[in-house]
C-alpha cells in the first residue's frame, strides 16, 4: 500500500509538473523556436541574420532547435509558415512580418497558445506582441537623405530633383526610412520627384529600376542631381536603369544594408553611400530574448518603447552608422562584415 501511494504521489508529481511547463510554456527540453523571415533577395537574411540567430541560439540552449522559414516576400505563405510552426510545438516566435500590419493576426494566433511573439527588424503593427529589436529606423532615413544632400552640397549643387525611390509599403520600417529621409530633404533645397514619393513593391530592385527608368524618361538623363534610394537593392535597381539609359556620370545615389555588391559599387564610384547595420547584436540579441522567454527566464535589456498602434512594445533599438568609400574600413571592415579580400574581388 505504501508502494503505491510513492507511485500515485510520483505520478501526480510527474504529471503536475509536466502540465506545469506546457501551461506556462517555460520548458527548456528541446525546445522550438521559429524565425520567420521576409524575403531572401536582399543578402542580409540567409547570409548574416539567419547562421548569426542560430548560432547565438545554439551557445545559449544546446537543446533548443531554431524552425527557420522565408516567406519570400508572400504574406500567406508567412502566415502559413507560421501557423505550421505553431502546431509544430514552437514555444517563441521570431518574426520578421512581410506584412506588418497584415502579421497581427499571426501574433493573435500565437497569444491563442501562450507563444509569445518577437518582432524582428520589422514591427508588426496594431498587435500584442512581445519585444520589438531592431535599429533606429527614423534615424536610417535620417542618415541617408544627410548623407546625400551634404554630398550635393559639397559638389556645389543647392537645388535640383532629388529622385526618391521607397521602401515595400507593407513595410513599417519603410514608413519609418521615408519619414527620417522627408525630415531632412523637405528643407534641403532640393526637390523629391514625383510629389508623392514612390514605395517598391516587395523591395524588389527590378520594380526600382522600372520606376528608375520612367523618372529619366520624365526628367531627361540631366534632370536629377541625386536619387534617394532606401536600400541596396533598389540603389542597384536605380544604378541599372541609369547605366542602361547611359546617365553620365551616375549622380549620388544612396543605399542601405552594406551588402557587398554595393560596398563594391562604392569603391567602383558607382553609389555613393549605404548604411551599415550590424546585423550581429541585432540577431544575437533576439536570440538571446528568445531563448529566455523559451526557458521561462526573465529578459533583460529591452528599456526602450516603441507604440505599435495597440501597445509600447518593449524594445531594444541599435544605432544605423553611414558608410561611404572614406570610411569602409573603419565600419565593415574594421567590424569583420567583410574582409578587404572579399571586397576587392571582382566577381
Ligand atoms: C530592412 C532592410 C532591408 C529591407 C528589404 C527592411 O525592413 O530593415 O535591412 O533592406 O527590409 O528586405
Amino acid at each position: 500500500a505504501v508502494a503505491a501511494a510513492v507511485l500515485l504521489a510520483l505520478s501526480a508529481a510527474a504529471c503536475e509538473s509536466s502540465d506545469d511547463s506546457s501551461s506556462s510554456g517555460s520548458s527548456s527540453d528541446n525546445a522550438k523556436i521559429a524565425l520567420l523571415l521576409p524575403e531572401s533577395q536582399t543578402t542580409r537574411y540567409e547570409q548574416f541574420d539567419k547562421p548569426l540567430f542560430e548560432a547565438k541560439v545554439k551557445s545559449l540552449c544546446s537543446d533548443c532547435t531554431v524552425v527557420y522559414n522565408n516567406a519570400n516576400q508572400q504574406t500567406d505563405t508567412q502566415q502559413q509558415q507560421a501557423e505550421a510552426a505553431l502546431n509544430d510545438g514552437a514555444k517563441v516566435l521570431v518574426l520578421d512580418p512581410v506584412d506588418g500590419e497584415a502579421a497581427a493576426s499571426i501574433v493573435t494566433t500565437a497569444a491563442a497558445k501562450k507563444v509569445p511573439v518577437i518582432s524582428y527588424d520589422r514591427l508588426v503593427t496594431k498587435a500584442d506582441v512581445d519585444y520589438y529589436i531592431s535599429f533606429d529606423n527614423e534615424k536610417v532615413g535620417a542618415l541617408q537623405a544627410t548623407s546625400l544632400v551634404e554630398k550635393l552640397k559639397k559638389d556645389g549643387k543647392t537645388s535640383g530633383n532629388i529622385v526618391e525611390i521607397n521602401g515595400s509599403p507593407t513595410d513599417n520600417n519603410a514608413k519609418l526610412f521615408n519619414k527620417g529621409a522627408e525630415s531632412v530633404l523637405k528643407t534641403s533645397g532640393f526637390t523629391s520627384q514625383p510629389s508623392t514619393a514612390y514605395f517598391t513593391p516587395e523591395w524588389k530592385p527590378e520594380n526600382a529600376q522600372t520606376f528608375m527608368d520612367g523618372q529619366i524618361s520624365k526628367l531627361g538623363k540631366t534632370g536629377f542631381v541625386g536619387v534617394y534610394a532606401a536600400n541596396d537593392g533598389t540603389a542597384g535597381g536605380a544604378i541599372a536603369a541609369m547605366k542602361a539609359a547611359g546617365v553620365s556620370p551616375i549622380p549620388p545615389v544612396t543605399g542601405q544594408d552594406a551588402e557587398l555588391a554595393a560596398i563594391q559599387r562604392i569603391v567602383a564610384g558607382d553609389q555613393y553611400m549605404t548604411i551599415y547595420k550590424a546585423i550581429k547584436p541585432e540577431a544575437e540579441k533576439a536570440a538571446e530574448i528568445a531563448v529566455a522567454l523559451a526557458q521561462g527566464k526573465e529578459v533583460t535589456g529591452a528599456d526602450a518603447k516603441v507604440n505599435n498602434g495597440k501597445k509600447d512594445v518593449p524594445s531594444v533599438l541599435l544605432t544605423p552608422v553611414p558608410v561611404t568609400k572614406e570610411n569602409i574600413k573603419t565600419t565593415v571592415v574594421a567590424d569583420n562584415f567583410y574582409t578587404v579580400a572579399q571586397i576587392c574581388t571582382a566577381d
